[in-house]
Parts: C-alpha cells; structure tokens; sequence
C-alpha cells in the first residue's frame, strides 16, 4: 500500500481519531531522516507489534546549538519515503518548522537528572528540544508503542522518563544499535565522513568493545575501562567529548561495575568535524 504523507498537525489529529474510532494499535518511529537500517529495524520491529506504523521525519531546529550541523544536516526525502514505503510503514509525518513551532510558540519538556551530562552537558538545551518534539508528536499520534535506538542511549532514558512522569500511556522500546559490519555504529551523520575518517571513527566502537572483553576478562574498575576507550580514540586522532561509565537505568556516574550491576559504557568524540556518538552495555 502506498505511504501516506501528513505534513500538519490537523491531518494528524483527523488520522489519530479515525485510528482509534477504528481500535487500530499504532507504533511510532520517530526520525531525522537520511533512513539506514537502523531506522528500519525500529519501523519492521513496529509493523510486528501494531497494526499500524507510521514514522515522523523532522529534524528539529531545537535540538540543535547554535553552531551545530542543523543547516547541513543531511536530507532525502523522496529516498526515505521510498524506504518507509519498502518497510511497511503506512503513514509519514513530515511538518515544516513553523508547523511544530508557530509564532507564539513557548512551551518546552525539560526533563531533568537524565537529560544532565554527557549530551546533555556538552550540548546545552538539546534534550529540551528533544524532549518537547517527541512530547508533541506523542500526544498527536496517541501511539501504544514508540520505538527508539539504544544508539542514542541517553535519549532513550530521557523519553522513558518523560513518558512515565507525564503519563503518557505509551510504552517506549528501545531496541539495539544497527551496526555495519565492522562495527560501526549506523547514523545519518557518517555520511559526513571521508573514508580516511571513516576508518578513524571505528575507534568508538573498537573501544567499546574492548572494554566489554576486558570486563569479561575481570576489570571492573571505571577508571580502566573509561581508558582503553580513551587510548583507542587517542591513537585514532578522535577528540574525545566525552567517555563515562553510567548506571543503565538511572544514568547516574559509576566508579565500576559491580557484580549483577547492569552499566553502559558511553564514548561521544569529534572526527574533524563530525561528532559521532556510540554506547555498549557492560553487565557485571
Ligand atoms: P535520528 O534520525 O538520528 O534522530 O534517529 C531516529 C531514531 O533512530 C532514534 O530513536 C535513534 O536512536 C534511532 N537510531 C539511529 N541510529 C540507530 C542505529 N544505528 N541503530 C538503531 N537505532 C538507531
């Protein structure tokens, strides 16, 4: 069946009543655009549980500081509706900018202990903005499931908490990170990359994974674990933005991880002008 595109809130919320008249269940992928797999695992995980998914593709201006990549942040919509199309998605939400934020717009979500830190410290205002876009496209979509990336672990844990404190009545999934086959991580962003620094950015996951085997291997202690990711970026010329050990419920820092304790090990760096972001779960 064809996609069917929305581009106002209107069309949505006639959607949404005729969904919920008829007792249809929705899943809802909300994206950026510039779709890989893992956009599309989120959409078929969505199409297994409801009976319908739909995908909003909005790259919000409030997520993004001042000199940040918002303007260049890359776009192919015709190529992403196709996908969507391909992936049993029914329905598409592409609004403008001034259609999710009119004049007179004021209201924002900010979500407080998770979004602190991390992207939330080094990328002041961006769970705001996050946090307000997803609030808004949930309460217009009304969906029973929402699906999310592990990828963007802290994102995850600020819509979880959202949804939970607001009552929502949505349940939130998070599902694995897509990643190529050397590891990694999927993300509209490496198409920034050159193939010089494509082998650079492999350091995060490299890293990473480093450090899931040397937990295995018995080093437990942050302070390890955080400097096998550090000296993979060092020899790679990665900037770090930041590598830190986290609980992985509460986000809450952690000095190691103890036995039974489920932790994530989180890496954001710069690869020249490219940030990329990448996160593994470290089990005790
Ligand atoms: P974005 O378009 O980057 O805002 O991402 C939209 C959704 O796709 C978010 O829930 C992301 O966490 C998720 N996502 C992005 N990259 C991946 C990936 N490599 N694997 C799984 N999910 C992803």
């Amino acid at each position: 069946m064809a996609i069917t595109v929305f581009t106002t809130p209107a069309q949505v919320r006639d959607f949404t009543r005729g969904r919920q008249r008829e007792r249809h269940t929705l899943a809802l992928v909300p994206t950026m655009g510039f779709l890989h797999e893992g956009h599309l695992s989120l959409m078929r995980a969505g199409r297994t549980s409801c009976d319908i998914t739909a995908v909003t593709i909005f790259v919000n201006p409030t997520q993004f500081g001042p000199t940040e990549d918002l303007s260049r942040y890359p776009r192919d919509v015709r190529g992403d509706l196709a996908k969507c199309e391909a992936a049993g998605v029914g329905f598409a939400y592409l609004p403008e900018p001034s259609s999710v934020y009119p004049p007179g717009y004021q209201t924002y979500v900010d979500v407080e202990r998770v979004s602190q830190g991390l992207c939330g410290g080094r990328r002041p205002g961006h769970f705001r903005g996050v946090a307000t876009v997803v609030t808004k496209f949930l309460s217009l979509f009304r969906p029973e499931l929402a699906l999310f990336g592990e990828k963007d672990y802290q994102q995850l844990m600020v819509i979880k908490a959202l949804a939970r404190d607001l009552e929502l009545d949505v349940e939130v999934a998070g599902l694995p990170t897509v990643r190529e086959g050397d590891g990694l991580a999927m993300s509209s962003r490496n198409s920034y990359l050159s193939a010089s620094e494509r082998a650079q950015a492999l350091s995060l996951s490299r890293g990473l994974f480093g450090a899931q085997r040397a937990l295995t291997d018995g080093l437990r202690e942050a302070a390890q674990l955080v400097g096998l990711v550090r000296a993979e970026l060092k020899a790679n010329d990665v900037r770090e933005d930041y590598v830190e050990l986290r609980d992985a419920e509460t986000l809450e820092p952690l000095t190691a991880v103890a036995v039974g304790q489920t932790a994530r090990l989180l890496v954001a760096g710069f690869v020249g002008q490219t940030r990329l972001i990448d996160n593994i779960a470290l089990n005790g």
